[in-house]
């Protein structure tokens, strides 16, 4: 069993519940802790656990928090039984252990010093708190964050750490032109709208203008997910302060919603819209990221949709192999800033930019097994130790997320049509036919409902793309032609 002076520093945790906690309960987290010791060895238990704090404890479950993501997956990778029975033998009522990543680091940091800076220090410790760097942060920025409840912040998602290539060139580089605007310039384009599947790097860009537009200049760039959006502006309303909810948010200078496609709701949308207006009329800047064009949004109303395609919309794409190396790489340099021995040969980075193809959280998940198993086992990092730990994330190819336009334009091109004629009201059987074509192509390869796919085809109704549907049905099964045409056409947009 460990001494309570051992235990007692809790620098890392949000400081009131530490100070709520009572003797009772910090008696018998150090007595957890001490059985979690002794069952995992103090090797592990330096490792993985030093940084754990308790955040609460009730009668049934526990709250721990953790300082990184890294930590909380691998600790519920492998240890959560582990953890769960230390706790049981102390308090047998105990039955479930909630671990979560601590997220003081949000905008309240120092305005002239980096993310990464900060991120380094507290890693290693320099005995500052999170507490600390909340209070001394600067005051409008963390003013304005705590009063609208901007989302937490990770430090490591940076311009410096975001990897440029093909697929996301322009999207950089406007997220660039974005946060480095200033006060009172005049907005180039508005909003910024980036669409990209997931784990193609919009969170990470996203940050990045929040970062660099929050370092050192006098501007207040606040993040929000959309569910903040949602949930900050229901809790405002509900305590009656809609009004300073409204007033504070139009003094944001940039604006960063990401994952817009969660906004739901009548009176949300409402006043997103509102507050999307006030902002872009007095020359602030919004900045969205999405996994779809705004034309694909469909719980939106049509309104917000035109004014979201008004601005610059940009799609990220799928990541290249040289991109996937390049975020293998950044990833790696990072871990060695804390793990100074951690070496990854170009062999294995090689081969895990050629199998890990998907997302970029795939390829981050990689390294940090790699970092693991080779921490724990104290082992270097070789070509098979990679091909075992990663055999998971390996996955066959998914389809490819086919687009409406994609089909209106490979049909348009196939049957020497415009694509204005496919949406348009003529009748004649040279467009009629390909019309039908594309709707069906678009009811079968695409996961869009009848009425989308009218509204898509010139506001048609459902019952016509219905009916385009059962059409082109029944004459594949008979017309060989047809039917290679429209095997050919899928075939083209498959590819
Ligand atoms: P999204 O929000 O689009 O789902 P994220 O921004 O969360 O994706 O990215 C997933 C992971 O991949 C993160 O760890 C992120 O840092 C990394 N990543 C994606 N794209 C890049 C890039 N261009 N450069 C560096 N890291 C990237
Ligand atoms: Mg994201």
């Amino acid at each position: 069993m460990i001494s309570r002076a051992s235990v007692q520093p809790q620098r890392h945790s949000i400081g009131k519940v530490v100070t709520q906690m009572s003797n009772m309960e910090q008696d018998r987290w150090s007595r957890v802790k001490g059985r979690l010791r002794s069952t995992v060895g103090e090797d592990v238990y330096s490792s993985w656990f030093a940084r754990m704090d308790l955040e609460s404890l009730q009668e049934e479950s526990v709250h721990l928090s953790v300082p990184t993501r890294f930590l909380k997956s691998w600790i519920q990778a492998h240890y959560a039984e582990r953890v769960l029975a230390c706790w049981q033998a102390e308090m047998p009522a105990v039955h479930r252990i909630d671990l979560t990543v601590r997220s003081a680091m949000r905008c309240a940091v120092p305005a002239k010093e980096s993310p990464a800076a900060i991120d380094a220090r507290r890693e290693h410790g320099d005995g500052r708190t999170t507490a600390d760097l909340r209070t001394s942060a600067t005051a409008p920025v963390s003013a304005s964050h705590d009063a609208l409840g901007g989302s937490p912040l990770d430090p490591r998602l940076t311009f410096a750490s975001f990897v440029t290539g093909r697929s996301n060139t322009l999207a950089h580089a406007a997220a660039r032109q974005v946060a480095e605007g200033r006060r009172g310039d005049s907005v180039m384009f508005n909003p910024l709208y980036i669409h990209a599947g997931v784990g193609l790097g919009k969170t990470h860009l996203l940050q990045a203008v929040t970062w660099a537009g929050n370092a050192g200049t006098e501007r207040k760039v606040l993040y929000l997910t959309a569910e903040k959006f949602m949930y900050g502006f229901v809790a405002a309303l509900k305590t009656q302060t809609a009004l300073a909810f409204k007033e504070a948010l139009r003094g944001i200078d940039v604006l960063v919603i990401d994952d817009l496609q969660f906004l739901q709701g009548k009176s949300t949308q409402a006043e997103f819209c509102h507050t999307l207006n006030a902002l872009i009329d007095a020359g602030r800047q919004v900045v969205i990221a999405a996994d779809r064009p705004p034309s694909d949004l469909e719980s939106l109303d049509d309104r917000v949709r035109s004014r979201l395609a008004g601005g610059l919309v940009v799609e990220m794409g799928s990541l290249g192999e040289d991109l996937r190396l390049g975020i293998l790489r950044s990833r790696v340099e990072a871990a060695r800033t804390h793990h100074a021995t951690f070496d990854v040969p170009h062999a294995v980075l090689d081969y895990l930019a050629k199998a890990i193809t998907h997302n970029g959280r795939d390829l981050e998940g990689a390294i940090n097994r790699l970092l693991a198993h080779s921490k724990l086992n104290a082992q270097p990092v070789t070509l098979e130790m990679a091909e075992r730990e990663v055999r998971d994330l390996i996955r066959p190819q998914e389809p490819k997320r086919i687009k409406i336009e994609d089909i209106q334009r490979v049909v348009a091109r196939q049957y020497n049509v415009s694509r204005s004629d496919l949406l348009s009201s003529r009748r004649t059987a040279n467009v009629v036919r390909p019309r039908q074509v594309a709707m069906y192509l678009a009811k079968t390869l695409t996961l869009r409902s009848l009425p989308e796919i009218g509204r898509r085809f010139g506001g048609r109704d459902h019952t016509t793309v219905l009916h385009a549907v059962r059409k082109i049905e029944a004459l594949v099964s008979k017309d060989a032609t047809l039917s290679d045409e429209v095997e050919l056409l899928k075939r083209q947009l498959q590819d």
